[in-house]
């Protein structure tokens, strides 16, 4: 849509081929229904964001970067609002608003959509060229599912990443980047759930649990030697959610960034106080402990933790949970202690493309120009969003990428 906008914004004729039956089905249910439409962070710090490839996106970013997307929304009739994190959401936290001033400035410049039409292939003129392993290529237009092929000077592939396929990103641009003879990397879901081997996280289901810190570490095979001091692959502060099959939440997607495609043994520790250094835990524990000092011991957490956390912790404590508080030892105290700073998750695996917010790996950006999007070596075609090899981490970055290259897509396809 961005895409579209920028070209007929330049005086082309637009034509928006969607499979679906509405627009932005993926852009609708973004943010849980807000749509985290960018990030407010200096200009100058938005690479750092950039889990692949940041330096391809200078020239997309700095033409159409996080400032103009904003003047872009809130000049179009959609107010929006900085939140923690930097993160921007329209005023009103819906999406759909995003998704209406988007179509109503599609409406405005004249670009066609059409709905229900899915794109098999894009048609590609092959012709002799300066030598004989370098024939000339150039776009002619697209070859529609139901097979009328529509004519084109240029196209642009928006065709998303493989996640979240329901929403109709089925990764049909990797094909047609193939087709078009560039390569296109491995692909894994990122930003994505983790599986983790306790069972008790399933009686934790639904359980959120804010503010705390999570590392992720890699655990050395049986017999393999553990080096001195290694530095964990993520560490974070913030929200994370039991589920049936392990954990999910904002924290857990941006560590999961960090051991994409999966392929070694991991451990997740969870750090339950972290405002609270040990000696001061345990002072409050000792606190609690005193206060409730007839009752048992699975009776005297209340204050501390969840309901629904209590009985899963006392189990793991290895206290008798009938013991009077009273009784508790202080080597079981700083046991506790230890458990609840230190709680840990063996991680299993991650969750496939149906839960994974974004795809890593994509269309092989060697392949692209990245002052133009335009494939090397055919004229006419063009690349822009997910389906690229780009991500970032959560925090409205891989709506920017989407804006930006589908801008500089849109520019550079009008001016062939
Ligand atoms: C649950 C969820 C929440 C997210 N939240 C955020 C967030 O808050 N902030 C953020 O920055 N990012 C978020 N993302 C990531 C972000 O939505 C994507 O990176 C972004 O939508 C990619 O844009 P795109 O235009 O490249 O692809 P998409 O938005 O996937 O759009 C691709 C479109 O192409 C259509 N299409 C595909 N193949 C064909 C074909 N052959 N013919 C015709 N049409 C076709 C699809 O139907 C689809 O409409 C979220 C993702 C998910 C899944």
């Amino acid at each position: 849509m961005m895409a579209a906008i920028a070209a007929a914004g330049a005086g082309a004729a637009v034509t928006v081929y969607e499979r679906g039956d509405r627009p932005g089905r993926k852009l609708f249910i973004t943010g849980k229904g807000r749509c985290n439409v960018t990030t407010s962070v200096p200009a100058e710090d938005f690479f750092e964001h950039i889990s692949c490839n940041p330096r391809f996106l200078y020239s997309a970013f700095y033409g159409f970067d996080n400032q103009a997307v904003q003047a872009f929304f809130e000049s179009h009739g959609c107010p929006l609002k900085r939140e923690h994190g930097e993160r921007v959401f329209p005023v009103s936290d819906h999406s759909s608003d995003v998704i209406r001033t988007l179509t109503a400035e599609m409406e405005r410049l004249g670009v066609r959509v059409r709905f229900g039409s899915r794109v098999a292939g894009v048609f590609i003129e092959t012709s002799p060229g300066e030598t004989e392993d370098m024939p000339h290529r150039c776009v002619r237009g697209v070859r529609l599912a139901d097979g009328h092929v529509e004519a084109a000077d240029a196209v642009v592939v928006c065709t998303g990443g493989a996640s979240y396929p329901a929403t109709g990103s089925t990764g049909d641009g990797y094909r047609f980047a193939e087709e078009a003879g560039l390569s296109v990397t491995g692909r894994s879901p990122a930003l994505v759930p983790m599986e983790i081997a306790e069972d008790w996280c399933a009686e934790l289901q639904g359980l959120p649990l804010r503010n705390v810190t999570l590392r992720l570490d890699v655990v050395p095979e049986p017999g393999q030697k553990q080096r001195k001091k290694r530095r964990p692959l993520y560490e974070g502060f913030g929200e994370m959610l039991f589920t049936h099959f392990g954990v999910s939440g904002p924290l857990v997607l941006s560590a999961s960034c960090a051991c994409t495609p999966f392929g070694q043994p991991l451990a997740l520790t969870l750090d339950l106080k972290p405002a609270l250094t040990p000696e001061q835990l345990d002072a409050r524990i000792l606190r609690d402990l005193e206060e409730r000092h007839n009752k048992n011991f699975k009776n005297t957490l209340d204050a501390l933790l969840p309901a629904k956390m209590i009985p899963v912790i006392v189990r793991l404590s290895g206290i008798d949970p009938q013991k009077r508080a009273a009784e508790v030892t202080r080597e079981e105290r700083r046991a506790l202690v230890d458990l609840l700073k230190g709680l840990r998750l063996t991680v299993t695996g991650l969750r496939g493309f149906e839960e994974a917010i974004i795809t890593r790996g994509g269309v092989d950006v060697r392949g692209i120009d990245p002052s133009t999007m335009q494939a090397k070596g055919t004229e006419g075609l063009f690349f822009a969003g997910e389906v690229l090899d780009v991500d970032a981490v959560t925090g409205g970055f891989n709506l920017q990428i989407a804006w930006s290259t589908g801008h500089l897509a849109g520019i550079s396809a009008a001016g062939r």
